[in-house]
């Protein structure tokens, strides 16, 4: 974007094709209607403008659907999200391991000894 002095801009027209600073064809003398108000580029004029409205409006609709996605599936994870892939993980929940460690050998060994509670 070249924003030169916007206030020359205001005598001078230009071609009326988003972001086209070209001025706009100049109007033949035998032609009836109104001036042209597109320069002559062959894509400059009410189609192409259209067209060029059209795909800035898709392509921010787009970024915004990417963006919404991306923002569930961080809200998602954020969760704690019980997704997929998590449970192929090692070390499993809620197994008998921890209860292993307390050598009940020894417990019973200890029991008629008579030391075991401290
Ligand atoms: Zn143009």
């Amino acid at each position: 974007m070249t924003v030169e002095s916007v206030a020359s801009v205001e005598t001078v027209p230009t071609c009326a094709y988003p972001g086209c600073t070209m001025p706009p064809e100049p109007h033949a003398p035998d032609a009836q209607g109104p001036a042209p108000r597109y320069c002559g580029h062959p894509e400059h004029n009410a189609l192409g403008a259209f067209r060029k409205f059209r795909a800035k409006r898709q392509q921010r609709k787009e970024d915004k659907r990417a963006a919404a996605e991306a923002k569930k599936a961080a809200e998602r994870a954020a969760k704690g999200g019980g997704g997929a892939g998590r449970r192929a993980g090692p070390g499993r929940r809620g197994g008998a391991p921890a209860a292993r460690t307390c050598p009940r050998r020894r417990c019973v060994r200890a029991g008629p000894g008579g030391s075991h509670d401290q």
